[in-house]
């Protein structure tokens, strides 16, 4: 679609107000302590905050990304807030979402293996069109890496996923992440 590639074609999805601007809900998925929250305030605040913690009231962030044909793209992030703990998400969280992005970290194969539990709660429960993308967090820290780049991406193929390694300390491919989503 013209003026908000790969995205456009999930209207049925997107809370759309205007032509110039597209509604985006985009929720985050993936285990505690995998840089969730610090993903997303590199991608809003543009700085990395290692101690701060998303309170419950806190966790809806919006950040918006301009396209080169003068429409824009306003990202409504939904973070867990703490709700990844229990086994399954409330419905309300994953309902009207268009993007999701299921965060692990690369030193760890244990939130590999959850981020695939979350993949298929996805399947299960979110809308059919939804866009996905796997997330391996803290990419800075690869001489502890425990999930091979190969892997990963093999296993988001095989699942229609987009997939990126990225670092919310080093800012390594946090804003590539949101602008891939945007592709055709
Ligand atoms: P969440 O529970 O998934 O929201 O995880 P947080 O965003 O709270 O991050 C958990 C911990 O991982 C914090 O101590 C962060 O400082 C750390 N962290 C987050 N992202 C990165 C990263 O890219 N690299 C490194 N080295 N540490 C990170």
């Amino acid at each position: 679609e013209r003026h908000a590639g790969r995205l456009g074609s999930f209207n049925k999805n997107l809370m759309a107000t205007d032509l110039k601007c597209l509604r985006v809900k985009l929720v985050l998925l993936g285990d505690s302590g995998v840089g969730k929250s610090c993903i997303v305030l590199r991608f809003v605040r543009g700085h990395f905050e290692p101690t701060s913690k998303v309170t419950v009231g806190a966790s809806f962030l919006s950040q918006t990304l301009a396209l080169q044909d003068s429409t824009s793209v306003k990202f409504e992030i939904w973070d867990t807030a703490g709700q990844e703990r229990y086994a399954s998400l409330a419905p309300l969280y994953y309902r009207g979402a268009a993007v999701a992005l299921v965060v692990y970290d690369i030193t760890s194969l244990e939130t590999f293996r959850k981020a695939q539990y979350w993949v298929k709660e996805l399947q299960k429960h979110a809308s059919p069109g939804i866009i996905m993308a796997l997330v391996g967090n803290k990419a800075d820290l690869h001489e502890s890496r425990a999930v091979s780049f190969q892997d990963a991406m093999e296993y988001a193929e095989k699942n229609g996923m987009f997939f990126i390694e990225t670092s919310a300390k080093t800012a390594d491919n946090i804003n590539q992440l949101f602008e891939v989503l945007l592709e055709t």
